[in-house]
């Protein structure tokens, strides 16, 4: 079994790798694969263990095509394991751990995930990759407004723009820089770029906008990239129109670290296809799935040593495409994530996301910037109330009501009731400044008695 190690580099060295041939692509990931296969079985229990039960010989899979063979992972494995092997779990692989990062806990406590030094070079890396296509250079000015936490997020980015030369301000969240003090850093000191989710991004707009500035003439601001929470269309459109910048959408999480980015183009995001396999399945039958259509996205980490997924359903219904991108890259990209799957709703038959109702809410400027889904059991039916914060009243929030109403008609298909918050209710019951994920849902059905 062969172990060649392969590297990962970050721009410009990278540059090779990214525009590769697909062959050349291929035969990376079938070496990535023997050592990660080879890796799993010896040191990381948890795929032993499982791969034993089901009576898989490894050395039976021989290439990436054969990845099929081995079962797919979700979160709840990983959570199983965590109960069964406490405190760490069993996934987390023999190796020198270099540092813990953990999931932001959406469900519970959090997620710890081991990495290897060279596991952290190689995700730094791929973070380097993603800025570089978003335009970071060399003495660029990054103010990272994401939190500096267990979660991983603020760390990867800060150290990936460092490994282009830019010059970082580790603002961290609004919960230890306050929103009006991160206005006045970007102002002052001549922020070019922000690193934050795409709802804080609108958040410093309102903030700086209250603050008297002008957004397009006081900034330095070129680009903003996002991560961690969704960025639809719409809301991208929002960011850019208020600041006068290009907004990036980024694709990971704790347990794949930095797997997929948008270049400048903007139609979708690239994976780092060198050290990650995607695939998508029929989120049912688990069956592979072709470039094209829609259904849950399976990732596997090739590089990592430490906490590797292999085969791991991230929850995400998603679409990728093999299509030519106008940048030259060959990587294939992610173009449409639709929603979660632990967010996905049934309202009266309609399969309805959470993406989806933001993006047709966007569409309407007269509505503030947060929403929130309130979900209750009538009749073994998900039923749905829309909270959607205005400083519209009377017969002009009677006609916005109308506005609404169409658009999540035509839309998204569904009809449902709209209550309306004057502007900063919502806001500060979500809480943009502070968070490190959105919670649109307030699943209420568990009460509801259906
Ligand atoms: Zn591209």
């Amino acid at each position: 079994m062969s172990t060649t190690i392969i590297n990962y580099p970050h721009p410009p060295d990278s540059y090779t790798i990214e525009t590769a041939s697909r062959e050349t692509i291929a035969a990376i990931q079938n070496q990535g694969f023997q050592r990660l296969l080879n890796s799993a079985w010896h040191k990381v229990p948890f795929y032993r263990r499982r791969w034993q039960a089901e009576g898989i010989d490894i050395s039976r899979i021989r290439d990436m095509e054969d990845i099929q063979k081995l079962p797919i992972i979700s979160k709840e494995d990983l959570e199983q394991s965590l109960r069964d092997f406490p405190p760490f779990g069993d996934y987390q692989g023999d190796y020198p751990c270099y540092r813990i990062q953990a999931s932001s806990g959406s469900t519970g406590f959090p997620k710890p995930i081991f990495h290897t030094a060279r596991d952290w070079d190689i995700i730094t890396n791929f973070w380097a990759r993603r800025l570089a296509a978003q335009g970071v250079l060399q003495g660029d000015l990054v103010q990272i407004a994401f939190t500096y936490a267990p979660f991983i997020v603020g760390f990867t980015s800060t150290e990936g723009a460092l490994k282009l030369g830019a010059t970082i301000i580790p603002a961290g969240s609004g919960a230890v820089t306050p929103s009006e003090r991160q206005v006045e850093i970007a102002h002052r000191w001549g922020t070019t770029v922000i690193g934050t989710t795409g709802a804080y991004a609108l958040r410093l707009a309102e903030v700086a906008e209250e603050m008297g500035y002008d957004l397009k003439k006081d900034f330095k601001i070129k680009a903003m990239f996002h991560t961690a929470e969704s960025l639809t269309e719409e809301m991208r459109d929002r960011i850019e129109g208020k600041w006068g910048c290009k907004s990036y959408n980024n694709y990971g999480s704790v347990e794949t670290g930095a797997p997929a980015w948008e270049c400048r183009e903007q139609n979708g995001m690239h994976i780092n296809e060198d050290g990650y396999f995607f695939e998508v399945v029929d989120p049912v039958s688990k069956q592979s799935l072709p470039d094209g259509k829609e259904g849950a996205l399976v990732i596997t980490s090739l590089f990592k040593e430490a906490a590797p997924v292999i085969r791991y359903m991230i929850g995400d219904i998603a679409t990728i495409v093999n299509t030519p991108c106008k940048c030259g890259c060959t990587f294939r990209r992610i173009i449409k994530i639709a929603g979660r799957t632990d967010e996905m709703l049934k309202v009266k038959g309609i399969t309805v996301y959470p993406t989806a109702v933001e993006g047709a809410l966007h569409r309407l400027p007269e509505i503030g910037n947060e929403y929130r889904i309130v979900i209750d059991k009538v009749n073994d039916q998900d039923h749905i109330i829309l909270q959607v914060e205005t400083d519209l009243l009377g017969e002009k929030q009677k006609e916005l009501h109308q506005k609404i109403k169409h658009s999540l008609k035509t839309q998204v298909g569904i009809q449902v009731p709209v209550e309306f918050f004057s502007p900063g209710e919502l806001q500060k019951e979500l809480n943009v400044d502070q968070r490190i994920k959105s919670r649109r849902i307030l699943d209420r059905r568990k009460n509801s008695g259906g």
